[in-house]
């Protein structure tokens, strides 16, 4: 190694070439170093900081976790994490003269060191990371996590809950009913001689008319609690928890006439030529015994008996 001065100018280059915030401060808090990507950050130069206190420089640190962070480090000799948890930019840095226009601050970790030298008062080093980047990062794979979940729930054509979705909340509802000592009812909605609309219209146009038929359901089905689904191809279900029989019954009959106000039309001879369709109803009672499965084949039992009866029509199954 050179002299002094070339291993001063080389650790000040090292220093400027640093990809983090370097603060040193000497035991009075003054500033006796200040690196390049603090000053390119708050845009004061190391000159215009040198031998200021820290807080002379930043007044609204007083008072905040990174001053008594500084204490900490000068006077009991321990060092500091600051939490991003608490405060995500303590220090009023910015990436820009436009970031700082609007506002935004670096999002930063930082770390507080104590440096013993023999023979010297004791000095402290800061140290400040940019994390804004991982920061959104993290938020992008929060948002993305969101909307694939949202995605793995709902079904593809008619944006309503998927199979998936119910098979977990029959469940879920089942259980609840139980523990509750409430009524549960399940309809199963199944559109009438769809295989000719298909047939006759062509498949985008079945396709149309599920999405409205969907929509329908779930405008009806709007409290909280219920749960409308596309169970199969042409076939809905509708969770109704706390729903005894007779209410069902109404709701089944409610959404038998929406479907006709709809008005699509069908084949020419079909069920007055408009589209309908048949529903299937099973009520496990408050003190019922069946569980989430024999709900759903006495529901299916009703809707196969409700088509043999002619369509367009409501039929119930007592539950075992
Ligand atoms: P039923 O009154 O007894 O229910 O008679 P159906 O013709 O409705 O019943 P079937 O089960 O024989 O036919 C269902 C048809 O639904 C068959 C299929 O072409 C159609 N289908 C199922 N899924 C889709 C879909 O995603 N899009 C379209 N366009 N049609 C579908
Ligand atoms: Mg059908
Ligand atoms: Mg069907």
């Amino acid at each position: 190694m050179g002299t002094d001065s070339e291993r001063l100018m080389l650790l000040q280059q090292v220093l400027g070439g640093l990809n983090v915030g370097a603060i040193v401060l000497d035991a009075e808090r003054r500033i006796v170093l200040w690196n390049h990507w603090m000053a390119r950050r708050t845009g004061r130069s190391a000159d215009s900081v040198a031998g200021s206190d820290l807080l002379a420089v930043f007044p609204e640190l007083r008072g905040q976790r990174a001053e008594a962070a500084v204490t900490q480090a000068l006077h009991n000799n321990f060092p500091s994490l600051l939490s991003q948890s608490l405060n995500k930019a303590p220090f009023p840095l910015y990436a820009s003269a436009a970031a700082a226009a609007r506002g935004e601050r670096v999002q930063q970790a930082v770390e507080v060191t104590p440096i013993a030298v023999t023979g010297a008062a004791r000095h402290c080093l800061i140290q400040i990371n940019d994390v804004s980047l991982a920061v959104g990062r993290e938020r992008l794979l929060r948002e993305q996590t969101m909307v694939l979940r949202s995605q793995t729930f709902a079904d593809g054509l008619t944006g309503i809950a998927n199979r998936r979705h119910f098979d977990m909340a029959i469940e879920k509802e089942h259980r609840r009913a139980r523990r509750g000592g409430v009524p549960l009812s399940l309809l199963m909605i199944d559109i009438d001689n769809f295989k000719a609309y298909n047939d006759h219209y062509g498949h985008p146009q079945g396709d149309q008319c599920l999405i409205r038929v969907a929509a329908a359901l779930a405008a009806m089905l709007k409290r909280p609690c219920d749960l409308v689904a596309r169970y199969g191809g042409e076939e809905f279900a509708a969770i109704l928890p706390d729903t005894d029989s007779e209410q069902a019954w109404q709701m089944a009959e409610a959404i038998r006439l929406r479907t006709i106000e709809l008005a699509i039309p069908h084949l020419p001879g079909a069920d007055g030529q408009l589209v309908t369709v048949s529903l299937g109803i099973a009520t496990r009672h408050a003190d019922g015994s069946a569980d989430a499965a024999g709900l759903i084949s006495a529901a299916d039992r009703a809707l196969y008996q409700a088509k043999r009866d002619g369509r367009n029509r409501v039929a119930a199954q007592a539950l075992a």
